[in-house]
C-alpha cells in the first residue's frame, strides 16, 4: 500500500488484505482499530494481540478509564504510516499484530470481571501470541498477570507508576486499583526480587520488598535507572505495566490520580528504548481517562507508549527466533 491509497482505501480495520504493512488510509476516517491493524478474533499465526479492557470500577478517585481503549485506538491513527521512531524494527511490517477487540464482561457483576479477563488473556497466550492490553484502570493488570503466571510461572513485573499499588488488602473480594500488587505479591505470581517499580512518588508503609526507583532517582540519572532495571530483570520473563500517571500531569493530565513531579514523556520513551533486549513477554498501558484529558495529550502518550511496548515485545521475539 502507498500514500495514494488514502484516496480509495477505507476501514483498514476490516479490509486490509493481510496483517502486515503500514496503513495509509485517512487517519480521520474509517472504523477504529489500534494502529489500523486487522480487527479480528482469529488468533491463528498472530504474534501479538492488542486488546482493550474498558473497566474502571476499581478506582479510588476519578473514573473514566473505561473510555481509555477507544481513545488510545483513536490517537493511534496518527501513527501507522511510519515505522516507530528510535527503533530499527517495525512491528507493523515484520510481525503479525492484530487488534483483538475488547474483553467482554458484565458491568453489573463486578465480581465476575477478574475471571473473565484472566480467561480472555489465557486464550491469547494459549494461541501462542502475546498481549498488549489497553486499560482500563490499573486493577486490570492483576487478572492479566494471573494468566501470565500460569504460562511463565512468577513473572518479573516492570511497573512504571506514580503509585506502588501495594497498599495492604487481605479481602479477596475487594477490587481496588491501589492494592492489586499487594495481592499479586502475597499470591506469588510476581517474582518480587526481580521486579522493579519506576517513577514512584507516593508513600506506602511496606512495599513488600519490591525494588523501587523513585521519580527523583530517575530525574537524577535516567542512565543509572536504566542500568539498575536491566540488572534487576536480567533475562527473566518480564511483564511491563505502564500506568500513565508515571508521567507528570504536564504530559498526562487525563488520569484518575495524577501526581506532580513525574517523568516526562521524553524520559519515559528514552528509557523504554534503552531497555530493548529485556525478555518482555507482555504488557499494558493503563489509567488513560479521556474525560479528564482536555487536550488529548494523554491518549496520544498512551498510544505511543503502547507502540513502544509492541516494539519491546517484537524486539524480544526477533531475538528468540534468531537463536
Ligand atoms: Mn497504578
Ligand atoms: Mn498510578
Amino acid at each position: 500500500m502507498a500514500l495514494s491509497d488514502a484516496a480509495r482505501e477505507v476501514d483498514d480495520a476490516f479490509t486490509r488484505p493481510d496483517k502486515r504493512g503500514a496503513s495509509f488510509e485517512n487517519a480521520f476516517g474509517g472504523a477504529l482499530s489500534f494502529m489500523r491493524r486487522t480487527y479480528t478474533k482469529d488468533l491463528r499465526g498472530v504474534d501479538l494481540a492488542i486488546t482493550g479492557v474498558p473497566f474502571d470500577q476499581a478506582v479510588t478517585h476519578r473514573p473514566g478509564t473505561r473510555f481509555g481503549p477507544r481513545a488510545i485506538r483513536e490517537a493511534s491513527t496518527l501513527q501507522p504510516c511510519d515505522p516507530p521512531f528510535g527503533w530499527d524494527i517495525d512491528p507493523l511490517t515484520d510481525f503479525d499484530l492484530i487488534d483483538y477487540g475488547d474483553v467482554a464482561f458484565d458491568y453489573g457483576d463486578t465480581r465476575s470481571f477478574p475471571g473473565a479477563l484472566t480467561a480472555h488473556i489465557r486464550g491469547i497466550l494459549g494461541a501462542g501470541a502475546g498481549s498488549v492490553a489497553l486499560g482500563g484502570d490499573h486493577y486490570v493488570t492483576y487478572p492479566i498477570l494471573k494468566a501470565y503466571a500460569e504460562k511463565f510461572g512468577p513473572v518479573s513485573l516492570l511497573q512504571f507508576d506514580a503509585h506502588p499499588d501495594t497498599w495492604p488488602d487481605d479481602d479477596p473480594n475487594r477490587i481496588d486499583h491501589g492494592t492489586m500488587f499487594y495481592k499479586a505479591v502475597k499470591e506469588g505470581i510476581i517474582d518480587v526480587a526481580h521486579s522493579v517499580q519506576v517513577g514512584i512518588r507516593t508513600v506506602v508503609e511496606d512495599n513488600l520488598g519490591v525494588p523501587t526507583l523513585y521519580a527523583p532517582d530517575v530525574h537524577a540519572s535516567p542512565e543509572a535507572a536504566i542500568a539498575k532495571i536491566k540488572e534487576i530483570l536480567g533475562d527473566r520473563p518480564t511483564y511491563l505495566t505502564f500506568d500513565i500517571d508515571a508521567l507528570d500531569p504536564a504530559f498526562a493530565p487525563g488520569t484518575g490520580t495524577p501526581v506532580s513531579g513525574g517523568l516526562s514523556s521524553a524520559q519515559a520513551f528514552m528509557m523504554l528504548r534503552a531497555l530493548k533486549g529485556i525478555n518482555m513477554v507482555g504488557g499494558d498501558v493503563v489509567e488513560v481517562s479521556p474525560p479528564y484529558d482536555t487536550t488529548g495529550a494523554t491518549a496520544i502518550a498512551g498510544a505511543h507508549m503502547a507502540m513502544e511496548l509492541c516494539c519491546l515485545f517484537c524486539w524480544n521475539l526477533r531475538e528468540k527466533r534468531n537463536v
